[in-house]
Parts: structure tokens; C-alpha cells; sequence
């Protein structure tokens, strides 16, 4: 078998794969019969069963041979769309010298998810999460004129992140596949216009691939920078939210999504406030019932940490929301004095601040710095912990009860609320994140020194981009969007074969192998990526494993058809049969293509 020359052991394989043609006897088809339980959404499912992957260890697995071939498919797009628009191809390594992550800043930042090793000489190394670091300090050593700008760099490699909680197959692994792209520039208009370029690239890729998807906007996370976007492909298994207006072309992740002033105005306060035993009551659920009140009554009041101090002890800062709405938690990591990523404070230090248990806790009284949530400004005559454990207090108010907060946008937005940019409401949806475009500005030339010379002769420090898409994760993507009761259904640009060819009982009629091997020399000849399934098995096995792989034309050759002088064709997408004469077969298939 002559596949494509490997060069790396890692994922840089060439896209141009001789070998289009296979025949099921001599391949390693690897289907399962039964559901495999430790799966729990329907891509991670079907990809096992229909042998495209095996799990090696927690995270980790080994791209069986149709797999492969899918990964070959998407890998082959995106150079395609990349190349088109301008970036260059390099190959990075996976080992990365820590002492680059430490000149970044983010050997300590990045936290547990980054893999740290040792060599036989404990020289500290990395497994690249992703590839910043590296290629800055090839910008830096190779890049020396403004006139090698703009430059825009990629690769498709493994990466390794050692996720908390790795799950739903290759959607969130530790090992993963994804293509970066890193752009260099002597002015931010510069990296403006790549940036449009390769966010029109993305829409291309995402497009031939045939996913269902939307371009949101997005927070920056740990790489940091300026602006970005996410492509999110919309489905229930999708670990995001995206929110988007029903009116106009606002979308954003739910992280991003501005969660507007109510409209209306607080009500005045009324009676003084008084204490109530909610003994028991840990969530503002259960406070809200034990007073008789709905949980939009009741304050939700959580303490964060802040920053730390000269003992090692931490400010503790109150955030402060409606009963009923959800913390944004990185909208609250944005506010100044507040850690990012936030920590939220242990019970120890509630209880030595506030002599109180978490299902108690409330502003009156707190000695801290108390944030809350714009639509929590809007309540009046409210309840909240009385940091008492076990007692709340009831009709309480800003300003008379609690005179100093602060107000800022802390909460989820939610469906019916009103877009950000004032036209429309806004809906949720479930998104899977496969690709994201960054504009990092500074940071990495900053700190690692990557300069050019100006035309006055100074160094300029480079302005960056960088482009991420999860080759592995879009493939489970498209499974959760293509797919019914009996397996996968791919889009074309996708499938492993265009073609499958089932032979029944070949073993027991010479015409039906020679009409088969015909065939399947014929389509070969034509190019088409041809799966013979000569297994010589019962029809109805042979009939389920192709639907299962999703091949998406399916060619049926049997005595009885043949006496008749034809074959049956099957669309995997309608499910629709139509008998179709020998002699026709060929150019009735590839008139499909
Ligand atoms: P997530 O929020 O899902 O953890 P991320 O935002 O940290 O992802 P990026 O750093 O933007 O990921 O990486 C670029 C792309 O790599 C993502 O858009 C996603 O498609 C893919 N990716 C990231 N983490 C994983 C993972 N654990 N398994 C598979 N693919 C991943
Ligand atoms: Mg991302």
C-alpha cells in the first residue's frame, strides 16, 4: 500500500493518498456492533462503532484507517483555503524548552493543563498546548526586515493538553490535532486585514466541510490580545452557549455577551428589613421556599477572591445577582482587584470574614467590597443571607440597607433578553467551538523581544494574529450534525469512500465477482475512492457496516440483479434504491460525484 509519505511521526502527513481504492477483506474495518457504553453523545458513539477511532488512554486515541482517511479529507481543505489565502506551511515541534514558555510568562500562568517534563539531563520541556512561543522565537531569529511583512504561518499539529475533564471522544481529548496559523505585522491595519482574510477563510473551510455554523465573538482567554472570534458549529452535544440576536447579526459566545440594564426602575423600599430562620437552606432555591418567596426575590450572593496580600490571605469581594440568574464568570474575572480566572473563596475564609456559612451570606452588613449585578440593582424589598448562618433577612434595599456597591454587568444573558446592539432579542443555542482567530497584538513580541526595524532604524515590535481550528474535534463535529439511526451520513467532502461497492455472496457466483471486480477496477480508473466490501458475509451485515461508515453511494451487485442485467444504487442521504443497468452503473455513479 502506497499511502502518502509520512515524513513525522506526529501529524504531518501529505494529503495527496495514492491509495483511493480498498477492498474490505484486506482492510481494517473495525466496526462494532453493539454501543459502546462509556459514550455519551452520539459522535464519540458512532465513531467508535464505525471504526474511525479507539481510545488508548484517558483523552488519547488511535486514528484506525477510515479515520484517517477523514482526518486526510479535512486536513487537505483547510491547506487548500489556507494556501489561498496566503499562509505558509511549517511544521513546529510537539517538545517545547520551557525556557520559551518561562520568557512568555506563561510557564506559571498556564496552570495544570500544561504537560512539564524533564530530559535526561533535567532540561525542562513541554508539550505544546499550542505553538505561540515557538514560532515567536522563529519570527524573532528569522524576520529581521519590515519588508518580510506581512508573513502568516501555519501548521497542522498534535497538541497536548491535560484537560480536567477529557470527554465525548475527540471533541474534548488531551491529544488533539488542530491547524495553527500565526500572522507577523509592522502595523495593526496590517493585522486587521489578515485577520478578515483568514476569517473569510475559516467561513470557506467551515463551508466545504458542510457544517451548520456561526462566526460569534469571543473572549480571548488565556492567549490574551485584543479582538476574536469563534466558529461555532450549532449542536445539542456543543459544551458552549452561543447567543444571537433574532433581528440583526449580533452573535457572541455567552462568555462575551453583554447582559443589558433592565429597563425599568427599582421600586422604592417599604417596610425596614427583619431577620427569618432559614435553617437547612443552602441555595436560594431552597431560601426562596422556606420564605415563600420566588427565587427572584431572593439575592444570590457568592464571595470571590481578590487580590492577594503581604500575609497570603486574599481581599474577598461579594458579587451580588438576582436569585434566579447565573454568574458570568468571566465577565466578573474582568473586573479589576478580582482574580482571573476567578477563585471563588473557601469556607474557611467565608466563615473567618463573615462568622457565616455560604447559604447565608448577604451585603448587609459585609465588610467588603460588594459588586452587583445591573438587574440585581433593580431589585427592591429583596431577601439575602443575613451572614448568620441559617437566618435571611427580608425587605431589604440598596442605598438604605447597603449604602456602598459598585454595579456592573456580572450575570449570564438569557433567552428573551434584549441584544447588546439594541436591535432584537436575543436566543441560545448549544455551539461546538472548532476554530477561533485571535488578534494578539504585542503580548508575544513584547515579551519575547520579536522586533523589526523601522524606516527611522528603531525596532518595532511585531503585532501578531493567530488562528486555530480543531481538525479532530470538527470531525466529531460533523458526526453530531450528519447522522440517523443507523450511522454517520457525511458530507461529501468528508466521507472516507464515495463509493461502496457490496458484492453478495461472490464467493458462490463467478458472475457477481467478476461484475464486482469490474466495477471496482472501473471506478478506480475514474479516480473515485472505492470501498469493495468482497467479505463474502450475510447482505444485511455488509448493508448496515456501510451505512454505519456513511458512505454516500452505495452500489448493490447480487445474481438475482444481474440475471436481470442490473445492479442497485443506494443514496445514503435520501435512503432512495433504484435499480440501474449494468453497462450504465459507472456513469450513472460517477454523474454523482
Ligand atoms: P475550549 O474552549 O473548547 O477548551 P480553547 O478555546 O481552549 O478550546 P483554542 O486554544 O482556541 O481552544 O484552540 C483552537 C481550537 O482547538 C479550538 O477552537 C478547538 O476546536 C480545538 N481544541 C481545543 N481544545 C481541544 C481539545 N481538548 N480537544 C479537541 N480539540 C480542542
Ligand atoms: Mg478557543
Amino acid at each position: 500500500m502506497i499511502l502518502s509519505c509520512r515524513f513525522f511521526t506526529n501529524a504531518a502527513f501529505l494529503y495527496d493518498f495514492k491509495e483511493q481504492k480498498m477492498r474490505t477483506s484486506k482492510y481494517l474495518l473495525s466496526t462494532l456492533k453493539e454501543n459502546p457504553v462509556e459514550a455519551a453523545v452520539v459522535s464519540h458513539r458512532l465513531m467508535l462503532r464505525a471504526g474511525l477511532i479507539r481510545q488508548i488512554a484517558s483523552g488519547i486515541y488511535v486514528w484506525l484507517p477510515t479515520g484517517m482517511r477523514v482526518l486526510q479529507k479535512v486536513e487537505k481543505i483547510i491547506r487548500e483555503e489556507l494556501n489561498r489565502a496566503g499562509a505558509i506551511e511549517l511544521f513546529m515541534p510537539f517538545v517545547q524548552p520551557a525556557d520559551l514558555w518561562k520568557e512568555s510568562g506563561r510557564y506559571e500562568k498556564y496552570g495544570p493543563e500544561l504537560c512539564r517534563l524533564k530530559d535526561r539531563k533535567k532540561n525542562e520541556f513541554v508539550l505544546g498546548p499550542t505553538h505561540e512561543e515557538v514560532i515567536t522565537a522563529i519570527a524573532r531569529r528569522e524576520i529581521k526586515s519590515a519588508r518580510q511583512l506581512p508573513i502568516n504561518l501555519y501548521q497542522i499539529q498534535t497538541k497536548f493538553r491535560d484537560e480536567i475533564r477529557p470527554r465525548f471522544g475527540v471533541m474534548r481529548g488531551r491529544e488533539f490535532i488542530m491547524k495553527d496559523a500565526y500572522s507577523f505585522h509592522i502595523d495593526h491595519a496590517s493585522l486587521e486585514k489578515t485577520y478578515k482574510d483568514m476569517y473569510d477563510a475559516y467561513s470557506r473551510i467551515f463551508t466545504r466541510l458542510g457544517l451548520d455554523f456561526r462566526p460569534v465573538e469571543a473572549d480571548n482567554g488565556s492567549i490574551g490580545g485584543s479582538s476574536s472570534h469563534e466558529f461555532q458549529v450549532l449542536a445539542d452535544a456543543g459544551e458552549d452557549t452561543i447567543v444571537f440576536s433574532d433581528k440583526s447579526d449580533y452573535a457572541a459566545n455567552i462568555e462575551m455577551a453583554e447582559a443589558l440594564a433592565p429597563a425599568y426602575d427599582r421600586k422604592a423600599p417599604a417596610e425596614a428589613y427583619s431577620e427569618k430562620e432559614t435553617k437547612g437552606c443552602h441555595t436560594v432555591d431552597e431560601a426562596a421556599a422556606a420564605l415563600g418567596l420566588d427565587a427572584k426575590q431572593v439575592l444570590k450572593s457568592l464571595i470571590v477572591r481578590g487580590e492577594k496580600k503581604e500575609d497570603g490571605t486574599y481581599d474577598l469581594i461579594m458579587l451580588c445577582l438576582c436569585g434566579n440568574q447565573e454568574l458570568n464568570e468571566v465577565k466578573a474575572g474582568k473586573i479589576a482587584g478580582i482574580l482571573d480566572p476567578i477563585e471563588f473563596a473557601t469556607e474557611s475564609e467565608i466563615a473567618a470574614f463573615t462568622g457565616a456559612t455560604p447559604g447565608s451570606l448577604g451585603p448587609v452588613g459585609f465588610k467588603g467590597r460588594i459588586i452587583i449585578d445591573r438587574t440585581a440593582d433593580k431589585m427592591a424589598n429583596f431577601a439575602c443571607g443575613a451572614n448568620h448562618t441559617g437566618y435571611h433577612f427580608i425587605n431589604v434595599n440598596w442605598d438604605r440597607d447597603v449604602p456602598n456597591y459598585e454595579v456592573a454587568d456580572l450575570r449570564n444573558v438569557e433567552e428573551g433578553d434584549p441584544s447588546p446592539d439594541g436591535q432584537g432579542t436575543l436566543h441560545l443555542r448549544k455551539g461546538i467551538e472548532v476554530g477561533q482567530v485571535f488578534m494578539l497584538g504585542t503580548k508575544y513580541s513584547e515579551s519575547m523581544g520579536a522586533t523589526v526595524l523601522g524606516e527611522d532604524g528603531k525596532p518595532i515590535n511585531m503585532q501578531m494574529g493567530c488562528y486555530g481550528i480543531g481538525v479532530t474535534r470538527v470531525i466529531a463535529a460533523a458526526i453530531e450534525q450528519h447522522h440517523d439511526d443507523k450511522g454517520i451520513i457525511w458530507p461529501d467532502s468528508m466521507a472516507p469512500f464515495q463509493v461502496a461497492i457490496v458484492a453478495i455472496k461472490p464467493n458462490k457466483s463467478q458472475a457477481v465477482r467478476e461484475a464486482a471486480e469490474k466495477l471496482y477496477a472501473e471506478l478506480e480508473a475514474k479516480g473515485v475512492e472505492v470501498l469493495y466490501d468482497d467479505r463474502d458475509e450475510r447482505p444485511g451485515v455488509m448493508f448496515a457496516d456501510m451505512e454505519l461508515i456513511g458512505i454516500p453511494h452505495v452500489i448493490t451487485i447480487g445474481d438475482r440483479g444481474l440475471a436481470a442485467g442490473s445492479v442497485e444504487y443506494k443514496s445514503r442521504k435520501t435512503g432512495q434504491k433504484e435499480e440501474v443497468s449494468v453497462d450504465k452503473i459507472l456513469d450513472f455513479v460517477c454523474a454523482k460525484l
